[in-house]
């Protein structure tokens, strides 16, 4: 989690600004706000960073990506193309707007592969929802021919993948509308916040409005103008807003330690027999969140796993089998277990959710152990855990009776 590793002076200042005048909320009361716009100075951050021609900060990244979603003009009945290993929050953003997740193949970059989603289209696709996991990026490219050959709308869930880019372009950028989350635990963090962006006037100005109630915002006096669609509340408070400003000022450096650090844990990790690592569609863009360990097969992944819990190495993740990101985990989407009736029971769902056939998706993630970086690491404390991560891989592919 390394945005709330730097949580000090700099988010408290900007805390007590609001604080100072009251206005937690992000629209009007211009008069007693002394000028203070916390959720358009966190816009304007991100927009620095990424080059967004639009950002709409709102409550947290779940609400960014169905609105991604939804401002792309996804909705009922309409197919979905999504990856299995995602956190969950994006299939629940598909199957709350009433459109049907389609799960295809991921690869060794952790995204969608170019082959998942042309395999997985039918004449009722209307979009792919891609999703840039463990801070890396997907093999845009190849994924951008499939999606124009085809006419399909992009989404993008860059959700852990603020910061990350590929081939100069930002995660977030390449389709219609794309998302970033701001909880706690990724790499800049507004407590909670999530920032939707496109670079679509017209995507831009739904999402604004559909966050809001609807409301246009034209002109100075929100509540008294036009509602040009239905929406719903997913705005951030300026408190929030606040926080998610001043980390995001801190991310270039969060982003450099971070790769220092994975450079560091890569080149000794990377002598151990049987280690190699996730794949990135562009080596140049990682934002350096995660280390990404493929170990050969899904048993020594688990042996690697034991032997970390008896060293007592911790700050891993086994999405396999112990995380809420994978498909293996998610029994109540199987079982379409809901609080009231969705739209895909009513539709009938478009894949046997329960008897899905993804063996790359189950054999990458099978061998897949990320460590999340932190990027107050010191030195020693990189080297000390490299060796222990080599430790621990060496015991567990020695053979049982040796
Ligand atoms: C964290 C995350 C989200 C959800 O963000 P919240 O801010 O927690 O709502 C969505 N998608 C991905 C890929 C994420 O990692």
């Amino acid at each position: 989690m390394p945005g709330t590793e730097l949580f000090g002076a700099e988010e408290r200042k900007e805390i007590e600004d609001v604080l100072s005048t009251g206005i937690m909320f992000r629209y009007n009361h211009d008069a007693q706000r002394n000028n203070i716009w916390k959720a358009k100075d966190f816009e304007n951050e991100v927009k620095k960073i990424n080059g967004a021609k639009y950002a709409l900060a709102v409550s947290n990244g779940s609400a960014a990506i169905l609105a991604a979603l939804a401002a792309s003009g996804i909705g009922a009945g309409d197919e979905v193309i999504c990856p299995p290993f995602t956190y969950i929050a994006t299939i629940e953003a598909v199957l709350m707007l009433g459109a049907l997740p389609v799960f295809a193949e991921i690869d060794e970059t952790l995204c969608l592969s170019a082959t998942g989603i042309k395999n997985a289209i039918t004449t009722k696709t209307k979009a792919v929802c891609l999703v840039h996991m463990c801070g890396g990026n997907a093999n845009m490219d190849e994924i951008l021919k499939v999606v124009n050959e085809h006419k399909l709308i992009l989404v993008e869930d860059a959700g852990q993948a603020f910061a990350a880019s590929y081939k100069g372009t930002f995660t977030g950028l390449f389709g219609k509308a794309g998302a970033y989350s701001f909880d706690f635990f990724k790499i800049a963090t507004a407590g909670e916040g999530g920032i939707f962006v496109t670079n679509d006037e017209k995507t831009y100005l739904l999402a604004d409005s559909y966050c809001d109630h609807g409301h246009d915002h034209v002109g100075n006096n929100r509540g008294m103008e036009n509602h040009p669609i239905i929406g719903f509340n997913y705005r951030i408070s300026e408190l929030h807003a606040a926080v998610g400003a001043a980390q995001t000022r801190k991310v270039p450096q969060i982003k450099a330690s971070n790769l220092k650090h994975k450079k560091a844990l890569q080149s000794i990790l990377s002598k151990v027999e049987g280690v190699s690592f996730a794949k990135l569609g562009d080596e140049n863009g990682d934002s350096g969140t995660f280390l990404n360990i493929m170990l050969p097969n899904t048993e020594i992944a688990k042996k690697v796993v034991d032997e970390f819990n008896k060293a007592g190495v911790s700050g891993f993740n086994y999405w396999f089998t112990n995380m809420y990101h994978f498909i293996n985990q998610w029994e109540h989407i199987k079982n379409m277990q809901t609080a009231s009736k969705l739209a895909i029971q009513v539709l009938g769902a478009p894949q046997d959710y329960k008897n899905l056939h993804l063996p790359k998706t189950q054999e990458v993630v099978g061998r897949l152990i990320s460590f999340g970086i932190r990027c107050t690491w010191t030195e020693a404390e990189v080297n000390t855990l490299a060796n222990k991560i080599a430790d621990c891989i060496v015991k567990a592919n020695k053979p049982v009776n040796a």
